[in-house]
């Protein structure tokens, strides 16, 4: 009895985790350093603190971004790209 209890359980918590490993791979917004200007805006805009400054340019967390697109609409360069953003380069160039 146990058995039959103990089996089905172990694979459904196989299936968690592998769910749950596929979704922190998802693509997440990302700061083109080349294109930031360091202001700071996508930092306060954030809902999820998940943007970051370093050497003067953003960096996002990917753990704590919930690709919000805030930060993209407050970016005066367009630096920020994400799953349904093209870089500013990319744009141009079509
Ligand atoms: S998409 Fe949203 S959650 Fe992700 S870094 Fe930008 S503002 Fe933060
Ligand atoms: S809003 Fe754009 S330019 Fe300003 S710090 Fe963020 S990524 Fe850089």
């Amino acid at each position: 009895m146990t058995r039959t209890i103990i089996l089905p359980l172990f694979f459904f918590l196989v299936a968690i985790s592998l769910f749950l490993s596929a979704a922190s791979k998802e693509e997440k917004h990302q700061v083109d350093p080349k294109t930031c200007i360091g202001c700071t805006l996508c930092v306060q805009a954030c809902p999820s603190k998940a943007i970051l400054m370093k050497d003067g340019k953003a960096i996002i967390d990917p753990e704590r971004c919930i690709n919000c697109t805030l930060c993209v609409q407050k970016c005066p360069t367009k630096a920020i790209r994400g799953p349904t953003v093209k870089p500013a380069a990319e744009k141009k160039t079509k």
